[in-house]
């Protein structure tokens, strides 16, 4: 690789990455209020205007507005901002984990990063999950796990093991309270996780989940936005992880037939060890 193709990669993944960001931003704010996703140019929450060209550039228009709306002063939510940049840096990630070699992955952990980083930013402004973006996840997931298990039975068992998981903690945390708990929404998002990840990745995914948790409720014990979404977020960030080393959640060998054909000697199929290559 030359700094050339890694300098133009970086450039063009980060614009890529900042726009889809800004429509990430978008459905956060539109879709709880249950506005029109597009048709509707973005304005201003506060004050109602319309912005203008030099206002919606992902980020850049942010930190040069310093984090206020141009025409009113009211302050732009640190949160836009955190997930245009995390976008961006999800979809350089992929690109250089990915790209050229497996295509369907790149484009797969693309969308997907996408929409988890959609539920993160929803559950810190809204501190709930919605289901259209949990069904997507879900939906992407299935398809995730079926391109490296070659079936899907893989991805339902480790979704109902997740699930399991998330109300043994409900049962316990239950059993401390003294009294019934409303049903978790992290047993929810847990068996998602878990249906993205495969039943390889289970454990690491539980591992990662819960250090994660514990870095933020240390980190984030001051910031109000984080709080109640500790949990969440650290599940999330554990599958974006674990979705870059998507191979090691296999349950099948790793190896798998192809058919292979040379000019003189006809077709046959042959063992190959990387399947995605
Ligand atoms: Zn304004």
């Amino acid at each position: 690789m030359d700094w050339a193709y890694i300098l133009g990669s970086v450039i063009v993944m980060t614009v890529l990455g900042l726009s889809v960001g800004n429509f990430a931003t978008s459905l956060t704010y539109r879709l709880p209020r249950g506005l029109k996703i597009a048709n509707d140019p973005p304005y201003c929450d506060s004050c109602r205007k319309y912005l203008e060209t030099r206002d919606m550039f992902p980020f850049f228009s942010w930190v040069i507005n310093r984090a206020r709306c141009r025409f009113c002063g009211e302050p732009v939510p640190a949160l836009y901002a955190f997930v245009e940049l995390g976008c961006a840096l999800w979809f350089n990630v992929t690109w250089f984990a990915f790209w050229p070699d497996a295509v369907d992955a790149y484009l797969l952990s693309l969308s997907l990063g996408v929409f988890v980083i959609t539920l993160i930013s929803l559950h810190v402004a809204e501190k709930r999950l919605f289901a259209v973006i949990v069904v997507l996840i879900a939906g992407l997931g299935g398809v995730w796990r079926a391109l490296f298990d070659f079936g899907i039975m893989n991805a339902v068992i480790s979704a109902y093991l997740g699930l399991m998981a998330g109300v043994v903690v409900w049962l316990i945390r239950s059993a401390i309270a003294r009294a019934k708990q409303p049903f978790p929404t992290y047993a929810i998002l847990l068996a998602v996780c878990a249906l993205c990840a495969g039943r390889g990745q289970l454990v690491p995914l539980l591992a990662l989940s819960m250090l994660a948790t514990l870095a933020l409720w240390l980190v984030g014990r001051k910031s109000a936005s984080v709080r109640g979404s500790e949990g969440i977020i650290g599940m999330c960030l554990a599958l974006l992880w674990l979705m870059l080393f998507p191979g090691f959640g296999k349950t099948l060998p790793s190896e798998c037939s192809k058919v292979l054909c040379e000019e003189n000697k006809g077709c046959q199929l042959v063992t190959v060890t990387d399947c995605h290559r």
